[in-house]
This record gives structure tokens, sequence and C-alpha cells, in this order.
């Protein structure tokens, strides 16, 4: 597997992305303690590569030229494939965890589908939430109106080649959906399971490495649902943790990959070192 930054974007936060139904200052009082600074923070936004030997899977597309974070500074995953060693028409299968635009705006370059010969997975319960009309009345400059506009120009067009998933269904042999419901209504995440060793795909079930972890009860401010969004951070970080799995968790600092430990009343982010070199 092979882990790409789409984006190097440092933004406001994380108070209220993170927390956003507590004190400002609690999030900048944890950030102080972490030896983080405490109001500006640098997400991760890494789509991930997975070459199963007979096929070449991406999960999320990024940002590409439409989404979260504009260029120069996101929408990187076109340029960055092939200094990873592929090309976009070597892409089979794009599984998206959910339908938010950093994670669905490189889909497109210049209103084509970067990924010619790809077909695509995405939850059935999350691509029916954004196919209904009303999701355009939203706030316009809101998250869910960017969503529900750039679901329209960016996944649509490629209705025809997208299976719908439930949780539990495989995409490829070893490649499982895990139901996350609650950053969006159909967020999905995934196993990946190859000769034993399992790695766990996350998607947005945090979007900060120590307060996300530290505090899975505290309202992420890009949940659509609050309680549910806890609800599942938690039940999530308790299956890392118990399985010891490795995780892939896109918004985490890059790459994006750590392990899961229980600490005081929370969880804490344990970044790779050496372990899969061993
Ligand atoms: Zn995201």
């Amino acid at each position: 597997m092979t882990n790409i930054l789409d984006a190097g974007a440092v933004i406001d936060g994380p108070w209220p992305i993170v927390g956003e139904d507590q004190p400002k200052e609690a999030v900048e009082r944890l950030m102080h303690d972490s030896l983080l600074p405490e109001s500006r923070f640098q997400p991760g936004f890494t789509p991930t590569l997975v070459n199963t030997g007979s096929e070449l899977v991406l999960f999320d597309t990024g940002n590409g030229g439409d989404g979260f974070v504009p260029r120069p500074h996101g929408g990187w995953l076109a340029d960055m494939l092939e200094p990873a060693g592929y090309t976009p028409d070597q892409v089979d299968v794009i599984v998206l965890t959910h339908a938010h635009p950093d994670h669905i705006g490189g889909l497109m370059e210049r209103g084509r589908p970067l990924f010619p010969n790809a077909r695509y997975a995405i939850g059935a319960v999350e691509y029916d939430f954004w196919a209904k009309d009303d999701r355009l009345s939203a706030d316009k400059d809101g998250n869910e109106f960017r969503s529900a506009r750039l679901f329209r120009t960016h996944l649509v067009p490629l209705a025809d080649r997208v299976r719908f998933l439930k949780p539990g269904d495989d995409v490829t042999p070893g490649i499982r959906a895990v139901a996350s419901f609650g950053h969006t209504p159909g967020h999905l995440s995934f196993h990946i399971e190859s000769e034993g060793r399992r790695l766990l795909l996350w998607g947005d079930c945090a979007h900060h490495e120590v307060a996300s972890l530290a505090h899975p009860e505290w309202h992420a401010f890009f949940d659509m649902d609050k309680e549910a969004g806890a609800a599942t951070r938690k039940r999530v970080y308790d299956m890392a943790t118990a399985d010891r799995l490795l995780v892939s968790a896109y918004h985490m600092s890059f790459p994006s990959l750590g392990y899961v430990e229980r600490k005081d009343a929370g969880y804490r982010w344990v970044p790779v070192t050496y372990q899969l070199n061993l």
C-alpha cells in the first residue's frame, strides 16, 4: 500500500473542527499540553493506494481542483501518482469513504474523469443521501451545500460505474466495508486483510490526532450527526485497540499510519515508526 499526501494546508483549529461544543480554551489547553500550536494546525489529507496483486484500489481521491483545500495547497494526488509509481489509467477501483469535498474532489480533472478505467464504490446510504434534491437547499456557504454540488459534478456523471456498498460487503477479496456512520450518514471504513494481517482504514473517524482521540465525545464541526459521530469514534477506536490494528487515518499527520492505545478516559494515536520494516 502507498499513502499519498494530497494537501499541505495550515488552517485554523483544531477548535472548532474538534470540540465545537467545548470552550475554545479547553482545546487550546490540550494543544499546549501536547506541545502543539494552540490555534493553527496542519491536517493530513491522505488517499491510500492498495495494490492487491491483481487490482489497484484507491481509497478517496483528495481535494482535486475543486475540493476543501484549493490548489496550490491541496489537490496534489493527480501529480503524486507518478512519483509513487502509478498512472491514473492503472487504477481499477476507487473506493469512497464518504462524499465530502476533500474525498471526492479528485475524481474529476478539468471536467473529465481522472481515472479513465476505474469502477467506483461508495456506501449506498451515502450515495442516496447526497442524491436527494433537497441537499441543494442547504446553506450556500456550508460544507453540506459544497458537498452536494461537488457530488453532482464529480460523482453523478460516473453513476453507471458505481457499486453501492453496505457494511459487510467485500469490495474485492480482502477488502471489507465497516459501518462508521455519523460523520456523514453513510460513512464507511474498511478492513484490508492480507496473509492474516489486517489494517483498518477509517476515513474521517478522527479530525485531529490528539484531540479526536483524547476526547472522542467532543463534537466535531464537520460531523453531520454529532452524537452518532462520537459513538462511532469510540466504537472504532475500541476496535483498533482490541485487535491492535494498524490504522490508515485520512486526517492524521502524513503518512497517516499508526496504532491506537487507551489513555486516561480516552485514547492516544501512536504513529508508526519501524513496525512495518520488520
Ligand atoms: Zn475529510
